[in-house]
C-alpha cells in the first residue's frame, strides 16, 4: 500500500509498522474536514483490518505543520449560509473514527513536529502515544476558544484524562500554547527526541528522522505490551473525584469571567463540556455533551466573528510581498521603550541585531530589560538557558552609528522628534550599505515628512509596532509613495517572520490605527478635563470589552499611560493637521509633565493617581467649565462614533481600501473586542449610517463641532 490517497503517504516500514505522511493537497498546513477525515477513517479501517500492519505511525509532511486542526473555510462558509449540517457529520465522523483508534489493538503514535493545534492536537490525542520533537516550531494548543467555540473532536473528554483536570481547563480555556518540554512535563507527549527536520518532505526522507525512529519504536514497544495508557499519578486523580471535580470547575469558570467577563459564553461552555463528560465514557462525552455544545457556538455571531477575523489574518500574511533573500542582521536605532522590545523579538527569531544608542547605560538598562523578558520563557520552561544565552549574544549593543552600516534594514526607534529623526536617517544614509531599508516606527510623523531631506527615500518604509510588541500582533508597514517595492517587501518578511500580521497601509497622519485610536483618546482626555472621573471613563470603554482579548481590559486613560503621554501628546498634536475635529487638550496635559521628573500617569498601583487628580483640578481652575450630568451611553457615544467617522475617512482617504481591513487593524492593533467582530462591523450592526450621522450631528450641536461627521458616512457602504 503506497500513495493511493490526495492527502496522505504510505509505506509500511519495520516489521509491520504503517507510516502514514499527512500532506493536505493544495494548502500549506494540514487541515482536518470531510475529506481529509474520510481519507484517514479509510486508512485506519485498513490498518485494522490488515494481518500485515501492526501499528501506525502518523506525521506531517508540512513544514512546521503538524497539522492545524478543523478546516477554518469550510466553518466559515457554514457560519455564513447558516447551515452546519455537514459540520455535524464531520464532527460525528471525527468522534466515531476517534473512538475506533482508542480501542483499536493497534497502537497509533503521532510523531509531532511543528504546530500540533485544535483538532490537529485532538487526532494526536487520539492516537496512544505522542513523541515531540525539540524543535523551536513545535508547539501544542487547543486555541478553539479563540474562535468562539470549544474542541469539538474529543478534546474536552480525552485531554482531562490524559493531563489531569486542572492542567486541561487551564488549556482549554484559556487556549493557551503548550511547548515540548512543558508537554513532556505534564504528560501531553510521551517522549520528546532532538531531531533535525528533513528539508525535502517526503516519507522516504522523513523516515530518516530521529523523531519518526524514535516513534516507531514506540509503537513496537507498544505492540508487545498490552498497557497501553500511562496512569495518571495519584494527585491528580484525586483531582477528578465528583467534589473536587465540581470545586475545580467552578474556580476554572470564576477565572475565565475574571479575565474575560461574560463577553464569551464558549469557554464556560468548555467547562461544561469537561464537567459532564467525566462522568460518561469518552464516546458518549463526545457525542452527547461535546458535539451539541460546539454546534451551538458555532451557530453564534460570536464565532461567526472570530473566525472571520481569524481568516482575515491569513489573508494578510499570504497576500503580503515577501523577498527570498531577507534581511538577516538587523539595526535598531533607539534602545527606549519600543527599541528594546524590538530588538529582544528580532533576537528571539533568530537574527542578528545591533542595538544603537547614545548612551552606554541607556542600552545597559535595555539590555536588562530584554534578559528579564526573555527569562521568563525559560522560567517557563519554553526554552533552555542555553537558548537565552544565544539570544541575548545576538544582540550587539552599541553606541557607534558605524556598527550598523553591516545591517541590510534598519529599525529606527529613536525619540520622536522630527529633527533627532531626521538627523538619524541622514546619519544612515552615510553609513549604510548602498542597498539597506529604512524602516522607522514612528507614531505621529508622515513617512514623507521623515523623509522630505533623504537622498535616497525609495529605501524608506515604514514599520509601526504596537506596545506592548511581544503581544500586539499587528504591524503597520507604512508605504509612500516614493517607497520601493523592495523596501517594502523587506519590511513585510521581517514583519512575518516575527509572526506579525503586516497590514500594508498608505503614508498619511496617524496612519491608520493611531489616526482613528487618536479620537478616542483625545475624547477621553477632554471629558478629564471636564471633570468626568478617570475610573468612569475607563469603565465605560472596558464594560465595552476594550482589550478583553489580551486578558487586560482597559480604558483609554489606562491605555495613554501605557503608550507614555510624551508618545501620546505628539500623536494627538500632530494629527491636528487633519483638522479641528483633533482637539488634543496640551493645556491639560502639560500639568501631567513635571520638570525633571517621569510624566504623571492617570493610574498608580491599580487606583486613580492623586497627584494626577490634583493636575486636573488645576486645570479646572483655569479652565473652569460646568460639569452638567452625563449618561454613561453618552459617555459611551462620545468615545466609539468618532471612530466610525474616522474610520470612514481613512477610506475615502485611500489609507486602506476594504473595511474588513480597518476592523482587523484595531482588532489587533489596540484591542478593540474581537467578539464584536471590528469597529465598523460593530457600528454597522449597532446602527444604520444614517442613525450615526444623525447622533454625531447631536453630539457636535451639545459638545462642540469636532464631532461633525463626514459627508461619506451616511451613504454606507463602509
Ligand atoms: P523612548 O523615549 O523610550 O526611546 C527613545 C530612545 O531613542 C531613547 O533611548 C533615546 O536615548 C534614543 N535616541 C535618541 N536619539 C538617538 C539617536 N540619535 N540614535 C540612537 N538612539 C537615540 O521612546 P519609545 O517609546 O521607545 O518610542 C520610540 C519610537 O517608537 C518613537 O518614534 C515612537 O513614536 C514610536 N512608538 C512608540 C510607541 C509607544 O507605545 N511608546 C508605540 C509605537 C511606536
Amino acid at each position: 500500500m503506497s500513495g493511493e490517497f490526495k492527502h496522505f503517504k504510505t509505506s509500511v516500514v519495520d516489521e509491520g509498522i504503517l507510516l502514514a505522511g499527512f500532506d493536505y493537497f493544495g494548502k500549506s498546513v494540514n487541515v482536518l474536514n470531510v475529506e481529509s477525515v474520510s481519507e484517514w477513517q479509510e486508512l485506519v479501517q485498513f490498518a485494522e483490518q490488515s494481518s500485515a500492519i501492526k501499528g501506525v505511525v502518523l506525521v506531517s509532511l508540512k513544514e512546521g505543520n503538524f497539522c492545524a486542526g478543523a478546516d477554518l473555510e469550510q466553518m466559515h462558509d457554514a457560519q455564513r449560509q447558516r447551515s452546519f449540517q455537514e459540520m455535524e457529520q464531520l464532527v460525528i465522523t471525527a468522534h466515531t473514527l476517534f473512538d475506533a483508534m482508542g480501542r483499536s489493538a493497534k497502537p497509533f503514535v503521532a510523531a509531532v513536529e511543528g504546530a500540533c493545534l485544535g483538532g490537529g492536537l485532538e487526532l494526536a490525542l487520539a492516537c496512544h502515544a505522542r513523541i515531540s520533537s525539540t524543535h523551536s516550531r513545535t508547539c501544542f494548543a487547543l486555541p478553539e476558544v479563540k474562535l468562539g467555540i470549544l474542541p469539538g473532536f474529543g478534546g474536552t473528554q480525552r485531554l482531562p484524562r490524559l493531563i489531569g483536570l486542572p492542567a486541561a481547563l487551564d488549556m482549554i480555556t484559556s487556549g493557551k500554547t503548550v511547548y515540548p518540554r512543558q508537554a513532556l512535563r505534564m504528560g501531553l507527549a510521551d517522549g520528546m527526541v532532538a531531531s533535525i527536520p528533513s528539508r525535502v518532505r517526503t516519507l522516504e526522507e522523513v523516515r530518516k528522522e530521529t523523531l519518526v525512529q524514535a516513534a516507531i519504536a514506540q509503537a513496537r514497544a507498544l505492540c508487545s505490551t498490552p498497557v497501553r495508557r500511562r496512569p495518571l499519578p495519584a494527585s491528580q486523580r484525586l483531582l477528578s473525584i465528583p467534589g473536587v471535580r465540581w470545586l475545580l470547575c467552578r474556580y476554572a469558570r470564576y477565572q475565565v469571567v475574571k479575565r474575560v467577563r461574560h463577553f464569551y459564553p464558549a469557554p464556560l461552555r468548555a467547562i461544561d463540556a469537561v464537567e459532564r463528560g467525566l462522568r460518561l465514557s469518552i464516546r458518549e462525552g463526545s457525542l452527547m455533551v461535546e458535539k451539541p455544545l460546539l454546534l451551538d457556538l458555532m451557530a453564534s455571531p460570536i464565532s461567526a466573528h472570530l473566525v472571520g477575523l481569524f481568516l482575515a489574518g491569513e489573508e494578510v500574511k499570504r497576500k503580503v510581498a515577501t523577498v527570498p533573500e531577507a534581511a538577516t542582521r538587523i539595526g535598531v536605532l533607539g534602545a527606549g521603550l519600543m527599541g528594546s522590545q524590538i530588538a529582544g523579538q528580532l533576537a528571539e527569531k533568530g537574527y542578528a541585531v545591533v542595538l544603537r544608542d547614545v548612551a552606554s547605560d541607556i542600552l545597559a538598562t535595555a539590555m536588562g530589560r530584554i534578559h528579564k523578558t526573555q527569562t521568563a520563557q525559560v522560567r517557563k520552561r519554553i526554552i533552555l538557558p542555553s537558548d537565552l544565552r544565544y539570544r541575548i549574544m545576538r544582540i550587539a549593543p552599541t553606541i557607534r552609528i558605524k556598527d550598523v552600516s553591516t545591517a541590510s534594514l534598519v529599525i529606527e526607534a529613536v525619540s520622536e522628534k522630527l529633527d533627532v529623526k531626521r538627523a538619524v536617517l541622514a546619519e544612515f544614509e552615510s553609513e549604510a550599505r548602498p542597498d539597506a531599508i529604512f524602516a522607522t516606527n514612528t507614531s505621529s510623523y508622515t513617512l514623507a515628512d521623515i523623509a522630505e531631506k533623504a537622498v535616497h527615500p525609495e529605501r524608506c518604509v515604514g514599520l509601526h509596532f504596537f506596545n506592548p510588541v511581544a503581544k500586539m500582533q499587528l504591524v503597520e508597514i507604512v508605504r509612500a509613495p516614493f517607497t520601493s517595492e523592495m523596501a517594502l517587501a523587506q519590511a513585510c518578511t521581517v514583519a512575518k517572520r516575527l509572526g506579525k500580521f503586516p497590514l500594508v497601509v498608505h503614508d498619511g497622519p496617524g496612519f491608520l490605527v493611531n489616526r482613528i485610536l487618536s479620537r478616542y483618546l483625545a475624547e477621553a482626555v477632554i471629558m478629564v478635563g471636564e471633570g468626568i472621573p478617570v475610573r468612569r471613563i475607563d469603565t465605560v470603554a472596558k464594560d465595552f470589552g476594550m482589550a478583553v482579548d489580551s486578558g487586560h481590559p482597559m480604558g483609554p486613560l489606562e491605555l495613554l499611560d501605557l503608550i507614555g503621554l510624551p508618545v501620546a501628546m505628539h500623536v494627538l498634536t500632530s494629527l491636528a493637521v487633519l483638522g479641528a475635529r483633533i482637539e488634543s487638550r496640551d493645556e491639560l496635559l502639560r500639568n501631567f509633565l513635571p520638570e525633571k521628573k517621569p510624566p504623571l500617569t492617570f493610574w498608580k498601583s491599580g487606583k486613580e493617581n492623586v497627584q494626577a487628580l490634583n493636575a486636573v483640578a488645576h486645570y479646572r481652575q483655569a479652565y473652569p467649565s460646568e460639569a452638567s450630568p452625563i449618561s454613561d451611553g453618552i459617555l459611551h457615544q462620545r468615545l466609539f462614533l468618532p471612530m466610525v467617522d474616522e474610520a470612514v475617512r481613512c477610506l475615502l482617504d485611500k489609507i486602506v481600501e476594504h473595511p474588513w481591513q480597518v476592523d482587523f487593524a484595531l482588532t489587533y492593533g489596540i484591542g478593540f473586542p474581537a467578539f464584536r467582530g471590528g469597529l465598523l462591523a460593530w457600528a454597522r450592526q449597532a446602527m444604520t449610517p444614517g442613525k450615526i450621522t444623525r447622533e454625531l450631528e447631536s453630539l457636535a450641536v451639545k459638545y462642540g463641532k469636532r464631532f461633525e461627521p463626514c459627508p461619506g458616512l451616511s451613504n454606507g457602504g463602509w
